[in-house]
């Protein structure tokens, strides 16, 4: 199955809003999925999390998370480097408790380095982190995400290759794609071309279990500026969604509009229509 995530709590959520009652709200709006938006900092209350996935079990939610933004597991720094590895490991931690599919991660910034300079101390500490899977979070992905600034460690190719080597699998976000190469990625040919290279890499079976992101985006040469709703942006998104129903891909994809759920349930709705 396919599941289209909210991007947090949806918008109408009744009041006092948080993410038991976005959860229980956006069921109600016929939505089966939510990424939880740890983008700031990690909740570190387990039995908060244990309520979360309570809920989530209860009305059948497929849940990820979204780890915080201020991580670079390419800094010189070894403060910097130690801080962006643990915020990854609370993150997954609290995950497993929560009962979460997938954690998604921004990796590194190049900072002027070569890229292959980078991929070697992304991949190290990638190791690193690693080596606590079986201890911390069995059940849960590290997915490191494509990204879209040309600045950004992220390419395709990147994460695939360091996700195949510790039998992990990346968030793919083709809006970031799109952005990063400054207006390619926005056809069939190209998303097939996509899940092709995925494929290759992580095999057939991974196609079963995606954890995606989309949305309209905004962009120039230096790639993403912003988020943008469906209907506001150039995405050729239900050409994404025909292509993502043609191949039978599962999964998840997080729909990251500013609209939130009525993006979200736009998405789900056309992909159920085909
Ligand atoms: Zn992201």
């Amino acid at each position: 199955m396919l599941h289209f995530a909210v991007a947090g709590v949806p918008h109408s959520t009744p009041k006092p809003g948080g993410t038991v009652e976005g959860l229980k709200h956006a069921h109600s709006l016929g939505i089966t999925a939510m990424e939880l938006e740890w983008v700031q900092q990690v909740p570190k209350n387990p039995e908060r999390m244990l309520e979360i996935r309570k809920t989530a079990e209860s009305l059948g939610m497929y849940l990820t998370c979204h780890a915080p933004y201020y991580i670079n597991l390419n800094s010189p720094d070894r403060e910097t480097l130690a801080a962006s590895k643990r915020r990854i490991l609370l993150a997954l931690e609290m995950g497993e408790i929560a009962g979460l599919h997938s954690v998604c991660v921004h990796p590194a910034f190049y900072l002027g380095m070569d890229p292959k300079v980078a991929f070697e101390n992304v991949r190290r500490a990638v190791n690193d982190i690693m080596k606590n899977k079986q201890k911390l979070f069995p059940n849960v992905n590290l997915g490191l995400e494509t990204m879209g600034k040309p600045t950004q460690f992220g390419t395709l190719e990147e994460v695939l290759k360091i996700s195949k080597e510790f039998g992990i699998y990346p968030t793919v976000d083709p809006a970031h794609m799109h952005a990063r190469t400054n207006g390619l990625v926005n056809s069939t040919e190209e998303w097939e071309e996509m899940l092709d290279l995925y494929e290759a890499h992580l095999g057939k079976g991974a196609l079963k279990s995606m954890h995606m992101h989309f949305s309209g985006i905004a962009y120039g040469p230096k790639g993403e500026k912003h988020h943008l709703p469906l209907l506001e942006s150039d995405a050729k998104w239900k050409d994404f969604l025909r292509v993502l129903k043609r191949r039978k891909i599962a999964g998840v994809v997080v729909c990251e509009s500013p609209l939130l759920e009525a993006d979200t349930v736009r998405m789900q709705q056309t992909y159920e229509k085909m």
